[in-house]
This record gives structure tokens, sequence and C-alpha cells, in this order.
């Protein structure tokens, strides 16, 4: 098992760890061992000393779906602890347009010094990017240490740029070929299983036979999606006291500081890439109280398009892509809370059901839950059943912090 490429699920809870998952991370570990991460929540490096099979220092790529704290915030610590463990062997950080400048701001900072080099790729806002192309290695965007893999980037819909990358894997099956196996003359018995298990074989005539001469080339293609919604930007706010109240506590049992309080709860869309301008404090803001503030105003009728991607960020992905084998989707929310999935620019169960249809795929492995499903005994089994009645035939995995999935 160890020897198998695998999807390892380092962190599966959204916004903030719990004490059973911890914020978005998931590990592809290569049959050599070798590693590349989808997102570094806080606690990442932590999180993966918890496995024997792997080894953080062997981490190459790290692809960052986009920049919110819960994908990003474990990103500084495992960098530095890597300096302890890594020579001059170079990491690529492939992400959103800002990463090189969050990293710029922090690890100067923080007086870090990395001892390896670090390649930032920040990925163009809305075209599919193609980062890799085994087939022609030369003009690659990028070979990321790996002939035997192509990788491409498609824009997704988040209250932020989000992306979704897709992994096709090539490498030989671990199970012999029987007609090749017969064309060497190799039949059931002692050869024929030195084979099976990745051994090198000589036969009575001379000739050396290799695990690849006689097991098929598998292509696997996966796609993980970082967090999205369905056209996020779509969907009007009515009822904004209802989504405050849902999501986080009400504001009078908050103490504030007045930088923060400053800091509008929503930012319209029209204001995301202008210089930030603080508002003037309401002056019955709560600041730096913690006693209730009644809240006498009537909630505005919120009507403004927030965050970025629009509705046809999906279609271009399915009509690209028509097919995967595995899927990694997030799965914030239950059909019923559908109106804050719009508002957070998130997935539905439904939502992610209908899009491993739509995909083809053969398995869904969801992720990236509300922790009010995580900590609730069937919380999660509600989000499970929504999914895969959405799902039809294709399997449904629902992901936990240690979850192996083996990609064969
Ligand atoms: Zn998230
Ligand atoms: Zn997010």
């Amino acid at each position: 098992m160890d020897q198998e490429m695998s999807l390892l699920f380092v962190g599966t809870v959204s916004a903030s760890p719990t004490i059973s998952r911890n914020t978005s991370c998931v590990a592809l570990r290569f049959d050599d061992g070798h590693l590349w991460l989808f997102d570094c929540g806080e606690g990442t490096q932590r999180e993966l000393l918890k496995y024997p099979h792997i080894n953080p220092s062997l981490v190459d790529v790290i692809f960052i779906t986009h920049l919110h704290g819960d994908h990003v915030y474990g990103l500084f610590g495992l960098l530095c602890s890597l300096s302890f463990k890594r020579k001059n062997q170079p990491i690529d950080l492939i992400g959103p347009k800002g990463l090189k400048e969050l990293l710029d701001c922090v690890l100067p900072l923080t007086d870090m010094t990395i001892s390896y080099p670090i390649n930032i790729h920040e990925l163009p806002e809305d075209d599919v990017s193609t980062l890799t192309d085994i087939s022609n290695p030369n003009q690659s965007f990028h070979q990321l240490g790996r002939n035997d893999v192509s990788v491409m980037a498609f824009p997704l819909s988040h209250q932020i740029r989000s992306f979704a990358f897709h992994v096709e894997l090539r490498h030989r099956s671990s199970q012999v070929n029987i007609q090749r196996a017969h064309s060497y003359g190799i039949g059931f018995g002692h050869f024929f299983d030195a084979l099976s298990c990745g051994q090198s074989v000589r036969l009575p005539n001379g000739v050396v036979v290799l695990p690849q001469d006689v097991c098929d080339l598998v292509t696997h293609r996966l796609l993980i999606c970082g967090d999205c919604g369905d056209g996020y930007g779509r969907g009007k706010v009515h009822d904004r006291t209802q989504l405050e109240s849902d999501i986080q506590p009400p504001l009078s049992s908050l103490t504030i500081s007045p930088l923060s309080a400053a800091v509008p709860s929503f930012v319209p869309k029209s204001q995301l890439n202008k210089p930030k301008q603080l508002p003037p404090i309401p002056a019955n803001y709560p600041l730096l109280s913690a006693s209730p503030v009644p809240n006498t105003e009537s909630p505005p009728q919120q009507t403004e398009e927030y965050g970025v991607g629009d509705a046809n960020d999906w279609p271009r992905l399915v009509s690209t892509l028509e097919k995967v084998d595995t899927l990694v989707h997030e799965t914030t929310f239950a059909n019923e809370l559908s109106h804050l999935a719009e508002r957070w620019g998130h997935s539905t169960s439904k939502m992610a059901g209908e899009r491993a249809v739509q995909l083809n795929a053969k398995t869904l492995i969801i992720t990236h839950f509300s922790k009010r499903y995580t900590e609730t005994p069937n919380g999660l089994q509600e989000l499970f059943e929504q999914t895969r009645e959405a799902a039809g035939n294709i399997k449904v995995l629902p992901a936990y912090d240690g979850f192996m999935f083996p990609l064969d």
C-alpha cells in the first residue's frame, strides 16, 4: 500500500480547525514517496508528521487554490521548517496572483531564512493554464520535477479568485497484462508473480523482462477543486441579518478594535481591486467593548455583486475536460443552506453531486465541510446522503483527516 500512488486528505474542514479535523490540505503521494500538496491550511506541517508513510521533506510542489486563510496559513511554517531538511532542492509554488506578494511580505517580516530556491508561479486570472505538457517537455511551463504528470489550472467562482487543478497521472499498472506476459512465454507462476511484485526477471533463454514490459500504462485523471460556487456574484443578498447569524456570532458579543470595525463585513466586487480606503467608523459601532449594542437599524437591502468569476467558469471546465476519474470537490453546506452557499461562493451537497455527473467522474470525494456538520453525530451523514442522491451511480466518499485514497 505504501508504494502506491495515493491521495492523503490532511485537512478536511472549512474555515477553522476542530479537534478532529484540520483546515484544507490534500497530499498527492507518488509511488517514489515524493509529494505534491494542494493547499496548506494552518497546522499542515504538524498534521503531515502523523503519517509514517509521508515524508514532508519530499514535498516538491505546493499548489494553492486560493488565498483564503484556511488554505494558506500553514504555508509559511512549512516552508520555514523545510529549510532544515532541504539543501538546494527547489520547491515550486503555484497559485493565484498575490501569492508572491504574500510571501514577500511574511518571509522578511518574520525573519524567515529559506535555504532553498522557491519558484513562485502566479496563474493568469481568467485563463485555463497548462502548467505542464509532457508531450512537449521543452515547452512546458514547468516540469515540476516529473515527466509522468501533466497539470492544468481552471479558474473557479468564489469570493476571491480560486482555481481547480487537473492532474493527469500516467503510470504503470501493478497488474501484469496476461497477453503481454504470454508474448514473452511467461504464464502464471514464479516469473509472473515476480513481475506482479515489481521485480525484473531473467528468463531461461537469457531475456530480461522488466515490469514495465508487461504492465499496461494507466492514466488517472484527477481534478482537485478549490472553494467554488455556482456563478458567484449572481446571488443577491436580501437578509443580511440572517446570513450573519448563521455564519458568525452577533457583532455585539465581539471585542472590536477601531481598525477591524472600520472594515466592512462585505466587500463589494467593485472595491476588490481598488486601493483600500477605510470608510469612517459608524458613530454607534462597538469599539473596544464587549457590551451588547442594540441593532436598531433595519438590515440593508443588499443588491451588489460580490466575488469573482461567473456562471461560465464551471461549464468551461466541463467542456474542456469532459471526463475525470476522481473529483475532489468542496461540500461546505447541505442543500438547506443553499442561500449561504450562494452568498459565500461555496457549494452544496447537491451541487457537488451534480458536478461529478457532469464530469463523468468514477469517484467523487467530498471535503471542506462546514464545522456545523462535523461536530454533530449525523451531520456528515446528511451531506453524504444528499450528495449521493445527486451523484447517481457515482461512488461518493466523504473525506476525513487521514483518509487515504489509492490512485490506480
Ligand atoms: Zn475554504
Ligand atoms: Zn475560500
